[in-house]
């Protein structure tokens, strides 16, 4: 069994806890042991697969509205470690980042690898022990004998007078975030807020047209409803699939759904395919396009919009044949086809679970945390970043910009601990 110390255990090394180790090593004194533990074999597994394998860094431009959570600590964390800032910081470690039409950033050399690399490079170059097949256990809070944390791994014990905990939330458990670092933090004193899932692709009930129309996206407006509210509206691209719906817009509204119907409200979903347009809008294309051209089916119309399979499936599903002639088509099946087409309900039954789940909602409350400093307002030397905190990003980016921030001042402050930044 392994007996080890530090001057700085890092306890999971994804996005947070690397960038806690390259802080750390660059802030503390020199000849500093800094020690990051992982359960995984190999480090950085949602590195490699975020942004379809080409990592999106972060976003030109990003808000605290952008992300779920507390909004006064999240602008204060993300004030201390910016978009620019890590465009800075990663092109130090010999990454330059481009700007996508979406307004995310991916490295220039459009692979995922360059990012990791990156990083494990400078935790080599700062001589961070990078322990792999290190699963924590548990953490002990230092004695008045011992100023040290224990921390139980998988091949021994870790003695550490400080320790940031940055083991991620539990979407893609396969990647060694399951969950377990929470435990570890609740045993220390902390509380943890109930867990969704989020950013994750919804199920639809099989009675759906989806599978008829996957692979296909198009731009929609997205309202989820509970207790007959609005509880998220939003615009953007949506992806039929195979089980169901996918695409940004379903990603980002996806934690509202999960969240209402895992606290026993039923959340409904409702899709207007001609976004920014009414009911009276659509239908009054639909009466001029026919009028003016009375004998064309009712799929040719429907095609100047959309795409020609899209166009008939609509078209069955409001009960329309879709080579009925518009000059055939009564009043109440156009009502019926103007329904489908601006308040189409999409039937839910659950979502894709967590292998699929790009983040974890909820976490340990940001209020126990110090934003300063990333440490424990209940453990003095523990610090915590990344997922593991209770706030969750919407998509492009802002998840990464969270772990790099909190990663920045959770690393920076545990180093200097011994000069000065003492609690
Ligand atoms: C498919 C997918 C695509 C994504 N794409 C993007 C994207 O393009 N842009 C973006 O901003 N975000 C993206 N995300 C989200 C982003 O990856 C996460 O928000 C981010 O990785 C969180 O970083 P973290 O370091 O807090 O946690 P994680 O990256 O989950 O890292 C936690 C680490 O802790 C380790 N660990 C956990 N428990 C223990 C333990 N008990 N002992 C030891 N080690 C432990 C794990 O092995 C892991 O290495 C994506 C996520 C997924 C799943």
């Amino acid at each position: 069994m392994e007996s080890d110390t530090a001057d700085i255990a890092i306890v999971g090394g994804g996005a947070a806890g690397l960038a806690a180790a390259i802080f750390a090593a660059e802030a503390a004194p020199s000849g500093s042991r800094i020690v990051v533990l992982d359960g995984a074999k190999t480090l950085g597994a949602k590195i490699l697969v975020a942004g379809g394998g080409r990592c999106n860094v972060t976003h030109h431009e990003v808000f605290p509205s952008d992300f779920n959570g507390s909004q006064t600590i999240i602008r204060n964390v993300l004030s201390a470690f910016n978009a620019k800032a890590t465009v800075r910081w990663f092109e130090s470690m010999g990454v330059e980042l481009k700007r996508e039409p979406t307004g995310k950033l991916f490295p220039v050399a459009n692979t995922a690898r360059a990012v990791l690399g990156a990083l494990l490079e400078r935790c080599r170059a700062l001589n961070v022990a990078l322990l792999t097949s290190h699963r924590v256990t548990t953490i002990t809070r230092p004695t008045d004998a011992d100023h040290s944390f224990q921390i139980t791994h998988s091949n021994g014990v870790l003695r550490s007078p400080r320790v940031i905990v940055s083991t991620g939330g539990k979407s893609l458990p396969r990647s060694g975030s399951d969950g377990l670092g929470w435990d570890i933090l609740r045993r220390l004193g902390h509380t943890v807020t109930p867990t969704y899932a989020a950013l994750v692709p919804l199920v639809l009930s099989p009675q759906m047209f989806h599978a008829e129309l996957a692979g296909l996206s198009q731009d929609v407006e997205l309202s989820v409803f509970a207790n007959g509210k609005r509880i998220d509206h939003r615009v953007g691209s949506l992806l039929w699939t195979h089980f169901g719906i996918s695409g940004p817009v379903v990603m980002d509204a996806s934690r509202h759904w999960t969240v209402a119907s895992e606290t026993g409200v039923s959340p409904t979903l409702q899709c207007n395919l001609v976004p920014g347009e009414s009911f009276q809008q659509v239908e009054r294309w639909l009466v001029q396009s026919a009028s003016n051209r009375p004998k064309a089916s009712m799929v040719t119309h429907l095609s100047q919009r959309f795409a020609e399979r899209t166009a008939a499936t609509i078209l069955r599903h409001a009960g329309i044949d879709p080579t009925t002639v518009a000059s055939q088509l009564s009043r109440d099946a156009r009502r019926a086809l103007v329904h489908a087409l601006t308040a189409l309900p999409l039937p839910v039954v659950q979502h894709r679970g967590w292998n699929y789940a790009e983040v974890t909602a909820g976490g340990v409350p940001l209020n126990e945390i110090d934003f300063r400093t990333m440490q424990s307002r209940k453990v003095q030397g523990l610090y915590l970043a990344g997922e593991v905190l209770d706030c969750d990003g919407r998509i492009g980016g802002f998840n990464f910009q969270w772990a790099w921030a909190t990663g920045f001042l959770a690393g920076r402050a545990a180093a200097c601990v011994n000069q000065g930044n003492r609690m």
